[in-house]
């Protein structure tokens, strides 16, 4: 066990540190007011070889470890939770699966440019009457000679408008269950798709979150993703590194509202010492410092299994349940500390308390992963070898 970053990884910490503090902390709360979403920061991204962290260099990416993206992911979120989101999607859920899962001619076609940063990947599986229960999906891809043809509808994706490519769920065989959902890549320019963003949001409203419409889209069979009936399975693997990048981000949030504590404890004075003196603020102080520590700790064991190739999907599930909720409460209490102040935009706190809600939510309810976790102690659930994994780290070639 080695508890310290290598030299390459602090480096990396810095530079993403820098550009959130130069490019998006000064910016934030406008886009957050406006519900804008700039895609400029994607380019930006990209120019710091940022959107494939933990890609092989061989598929255009900066072949580092995964807990490199766990790192960009956990600076970025300091900024906002809308651009390690786009990150999440982009190369936890999209990218590493067409690492993972993908033919030689569909890595050269839609990885290496994800990699690069020139193309953005989004990953679709939600839909109006399904989320954890993913079996409940109507999207359908209907084999028509060379091609399927899919129609349906999906929700709550992110980088909706924003996406070149995006993997998508669909049922070739309803008959089957899970084992009859089958995975496409699917390009945005592909006649008959379209998307709409969603309106109205509590947080994550410098990101681009919607709905996708497949209305007969003819995909080339050369587009599905591992065999047919594989769907199931390439989705799970594919959380399991989602999962990874969102706790990593829930660190984020969780520094992100530290920072802002302390100074505030140094600034503000009641009964005529700074706030930071008072006991009660000083175990919120404390437990936050403690909730950062164990949160990190939780998503580097993850990593450095990912890192080995071996099996995580309990441990990320772990990491990803307790993360985010300690990030929730972490928010909930950077509020508190701020008084009347904490419940208005003139600080960031509040941007964090209800950016912090989503991931409670997506990936994995705090409900799934609490059953998740429960089941694999009570010898419930156990894991099956997967046929195709993750190359470990460092890279071959
Ligand atoms: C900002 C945002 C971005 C998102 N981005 C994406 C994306 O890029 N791609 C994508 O595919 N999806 C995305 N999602 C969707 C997200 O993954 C789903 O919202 C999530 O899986 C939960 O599904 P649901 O909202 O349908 O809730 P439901 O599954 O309907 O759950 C409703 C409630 O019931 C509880 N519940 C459900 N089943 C059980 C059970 N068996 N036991 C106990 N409690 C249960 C849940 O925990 C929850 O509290 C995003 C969501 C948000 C908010």
């Amino acid at each position: 066990m080695d508890f310290e970053l290598s030299a390459e990884q602090e480096l990396l910490r810095k530079t993403v540190r820098q550009f959130v503090d130069k490019e998006i902390i000064p910016y934030i709360k406008e886009w957050d007011e406006r519900g804008y979403s700039d895609p400029q920061i994607y380019k930006r991204l990209a120019e710091l070889n940022l959107m494939g962290v933990c890609i092989p260099e061989k598929y255009g990416g900066s072949g580092m470890d995964y807990n490199a993206l766990a790192i960009v992911c956990e600076e970025l979120e300091r900024g906002d939770t809308a651009f390690r989101t786009a990150v999440s999607v982009h190369t936890g859920l999209n990218s590493l699966t067409l690492l993972q899962w993908g033919t030689e001619e569909q890595k050269q076609k839609y990885l290496v440019p994800q990699a690069k940063g020139l193309k953005l990947g989004a990953f679709g599986l939600t839909e109006p009457n399904a989320g954890s229960d993913v079996k409940a999906i109507r999207t359908t891809a209907v084999k028509d000679g060379d091609d399927y043809i899919l129609n349906g509808e999906k929700t709550w994706i992110s980088l909706c408008d924003l996406a070149d490519h995006f993997i998508v769920f669909a049922y070739t065989d309803k008959e089957k269950g899970h084992n009859g959902i089958s995975a496409f890549i699917v390009e945005r320019t592909m006649p008959g798709f379209s998307s709409k963003a969603i309106k109205g949001k509590l947080g994550i409203r410098a990101g681009n979150t919607g709905q996708l419409f497949f209305d007969n889209v003819r995909v080339p069979k050369e587009n599905l993703l591992g065999e047919e009936g594989e769907g199931f399975k390439i989705a799970m693997s594919a959380l399991d590194n989602g999962r990874f990048t969102v706790a990593a981000g829930a660190c984020g949030i969780i520094n992100a509202c530290l920072e802002a504590c302390v100074k505030y404890c140094h600034e503000r004075k009641t009964f005529g010492e700074e706030i930071g003196h008072h006991q009660l603020v000083k175990q919120m102080i404390a437990n936050m410092e403690a909730k950062l520590v164990m949160a990190r700790l939780l998503v580097y064991r993850a990593g450095e299994l990912k890192n080995k190739g071996k099996r995580n999907t309990r441990e990320t599930s772990l990491a990803k349940w307790q993360a985010c909720n300690f990030a929730n409460e972490v928010a909930n209490d950077a509020v508190q500390i701020h008084g009347a102040y904490g419940f208005s935009n003139e600080y960031p706190v509040e941007r964090h308390l209800r950016n912090s809600k989503a991931p409670v939510i997506y990936e994995g309810t705090r409900e799934i992963h609490t059953l998740m976790q429960a089941d694999y102690v009570l010898g419930y659930r156990k894991d099956k070898p997967l046929r195709k994994t993750l190359p470990p780290w460092p890279f071959e070639g």
